[in-house]
């Protein structure tokens, strides 16, 4: 995936009535293609992907367990926002100025179809977010969205209509795991009314970049009781599953209460780790972006995250790396 940067920044109005059609898949490479060449001629932004998106890829573990990837559209983020290495106190400014896009990132959603019953890590976005007012629950972050995040996202790439394409009805859903409540992670959620979902308990109702007047009607979140964990690294977790193969894990940083679900597979383990870092470099490098709640805790997390890589083999799935889907296939773990 390559940044689209171009001389010339579209009208919200011109961005929204293209984008979800190209996704939609309704006009096809073609149109895509069309759109890419039109807007060449302005914006510095990443006008639209030029990649269409990835189908859901479906994999069995060692153990049995069927486990699928569903990208729930694309997101771009100024470049400050994903990297950023300057003084502590200008982080937030440094993004709001920064002129640089990021490339469309995909994102990712996870579910795991277990024995006991269907996991879901994240229900991505909603094609909601490509109304201009959506964002608006209050009036900062309602800017802060409008100026520093752009998405692309139809109704067929919302999480349950894919999931409905492959045969997983939400309503079967039994947990859901949201890594934290940023719109991206938090869409869709009314799709799955007999789940139990857990949020991180630092970061609800409301916390940066939170959409709270989205929630669903009634919404009563479950809150991660951790306790001491028996593997590496986290040192705390809580068993989603009776023969604790599934746990979710604390991971702040990016928010204040940000947590992953960890898989531990016969031999191997997956990390489906929401913000942790934008891509596996970053876990490697120790590096972070400009959007992190607490820069120490988000360190920590990487560091914990590490060991437990280094001592565990883990295939490390981050939500906007372009690279999870792939080494999600291949089952393939983090280089540390
Ligand atoms: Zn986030």
């Amino acid at each position: 995936m390559q940044d689209q940067r171009r001389n010339h920044r579209p009208s919200r109005r011109e961005v929204l009535t293209g984008m979800g059609m190209g996704i939609l898949g309704l006009a096809g490479g073609g149109w895509l293609t069309h759109q890419a060449n039109a807007a060449q001629q302005n914006a510095p932004l990443p006008i639209i992907p030029n990649v269409v998106q990835a189908a859901p890829r479906t994999i069995i573990s060692s153990s049995g367990i069927r486990m699928h990837a569903i990208q729930t559209g694309f997101v771009a983020v100024k470049s400050a926002h994903r990297d950023y290495n300057g003084i502590e106190a200008l982080r937030l400014p440094a993004i709001a100025t920064d002129t640089r896009w990021t490339a469309w990132m995909p994102i990712m959603t996870w579910v795991i179809e277990h024995p006991t019953g269907i996991i879901v890590v994240d229900t991505g976005e909603t094609s909601n977010i490509m109304e201009p007012d959506y964002t608006n629950c209050d009036p900062i972050t309602h800017f802060i969205y409008q100026n520093n995040l752009r998405f692309v996202v139809s109704p067929a790439d919302e999480l349950a209509a894919q999931m409905q394409m492959l045969n997983l009805p939400p309503d079967e859903v039994k947990t859901v795991v949201q890594t934290h409540l940023h719109s991206d992670h938090v869409g869709n959620m009314s799709a799955f009314p007999n789940a139990t979902f857990y949020v991180p308990q630092a970061d609800y109702p409301a916390s940066n970049g939170t959409l709270p007047c989205h929630y669903p009607a009634n919404f009563a979140p479950q809150f991660a009781a951790f306790r001491e964990a028996p593997f590496p690294g986290f040192g705390q977790g809580l068993a989603l599953t009776g023969d604790g193969d599934v746990w979710i894990v604390p991971t702040p940083g990016h928010s204040l209460g940000h947590q992953s679900v960890l898989f531990m597979d016969d031999n191997l383990s997956f990390l489906f780790a929401g913000d942790v870092a934008f891509d596996e470099g970053q876990l490697v490098s120790g590096g972070y972006g400009g959007i992190v709640a607490d820069v120490a805790l988000t360190q920590a997390t990487l560091a914990n995250i590490r060991e437990y890589a280094s001592e565990r083999p883990m295939v490390f799935l981050p939500s906007h790396d372009p690279n999870s889907t792939n080494r999600f296939e291949d089952q393939e773990p983090a280089a540390v």
